[in-house]
């Protein structure tokens, strides 16, 4: 089994980032300004947005923060997007998910300029990546295409089996790898909640790309000998022995893997890295767009 260090990877990224940054300075060009929306105070989006803001740092980006009470209203956090929408300075803005029951999700993300929406999730968006047409990727589904291309896993022809059918992981993946793209070609399979003998489709399958959110879940006995798991999950289990109290786990059992996979991500360390180089990566685009 070969571990994809994805760490590693996304840290190549952002050094490419990071040149073209100091590329943009020298030609007198805008440095790209990433910003960030956070409402309430959840405990994994703190820790997600800050490595955003912590990674924009690194590869010389602008970044800015706007925090918002549980409480804000819809209309009130639509007004503060309608802002940033505004304000010339910001190139591209994530709003973090999950967002409070009582705000609607869809009708947030509608709101967001579609040439500032570097989580690619806005309906313009979406759709052309549906078309397969130039756009902004999602950033984990893209990450996932990149560890792929860079580890030089063959998707053309292969059975892949995506595992989890959300908006903003599954359902992107699925797409873009049957398209008729270098990095796509495959037969696509998303199995869900609802789908029966996932052992059996596993098996098939060459790719599996786990993004269900239960801890090690996919077990050795699961798997076909050499495929690829590319491991979504990202769980907090109660650690005593972590000062956090807590450690993050994957969804695939990796020790009961390691026998049999031929390529297999780490959690942490591999597909999670990667979601965030490639938000900066989005990011430059859109400021490339604006120039
Ligand atoms: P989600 O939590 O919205 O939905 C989970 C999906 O798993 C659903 O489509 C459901 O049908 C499916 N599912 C649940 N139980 C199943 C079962 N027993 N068999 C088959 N399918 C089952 O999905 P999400 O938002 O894509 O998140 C999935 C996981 O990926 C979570 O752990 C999340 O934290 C993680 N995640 C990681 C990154 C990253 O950057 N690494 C990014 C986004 C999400």
């Amino acid at each position: 089994m070969k571990l994809i260090d994805g760490k590693k990877i996304s840290e190549q990224l952002l050094g490419e980032i990071k040149l073209s940054v100091e590329n943009r300075l020298k030609n007198n060009l805008k440095i790209p300004h990433l910003a960030a929306i956070l409402v309430g105070d959840d405990g994994a989006s703190k820790t997600y947005v800050n490595s955003k803001i912590k990674a924009c740092k690194s590869v010389g980006f602008k970044s800015s923060l706007y925090s918002y009470k549980v409480s804000i209203s819809e209309i009130e956090l639509i007004s503060q997007i309608k802002k940033v929408n505004e304000d010339k300075d910001i190139d591209g803005f994530i709003v973090q998910l999950p967002l409070p029951g009582h705000i609607d999700q869809d009708k947030i993300l509608n709101e967001v300029d579609p040439y500032k929406d570097v989580d690619g999730f806005h309906p313009n968006n979406y759709g052309k990546m549906t078309l397969g047409v130039d756009t902004f990727l999602p950033a984990t589904p893209a990450g996932i295409i990149e560890l792929i291309k860079r580890t030089k896993i063959q998707t053309e022809g292969k059975k892949c089996l995506v595992i989890g059918r959300s908006q903003i992981v599954g359902r992107p993946i699925s797409i873009l790898l049957s398209q008729n793209k270098t990095f796509g070609n495959s037969t696509v399979t998303v199995a869900h909640s609802r789908s029966v003998d996932l052992k059996k489709l596993c098996l098939e399958s060459d790719i599996i790309i786990s993004a269900i959110g239960i801890p090690e879940f996919i077990k050795g006995d699961m798997i076909k000998e050499g495929s690829s798991i590319i491991d979504v999950g990202i769980t907090r289990v109660k650690d005593h022995t972590s000062s956090k109290g807590y450690k993050i786990v994957g969804d695939v059992d990796l020790k009961s893997v390691s026998s049999k996979a031929g390529f297999v991500t780490p959690v942490p360390g591999g597909v999670g890295p990667m979601t965030i180089s490639m938000l900066l990566k989005n990011t430059l685009k859109a400021c490339e767009i604006a120039d």
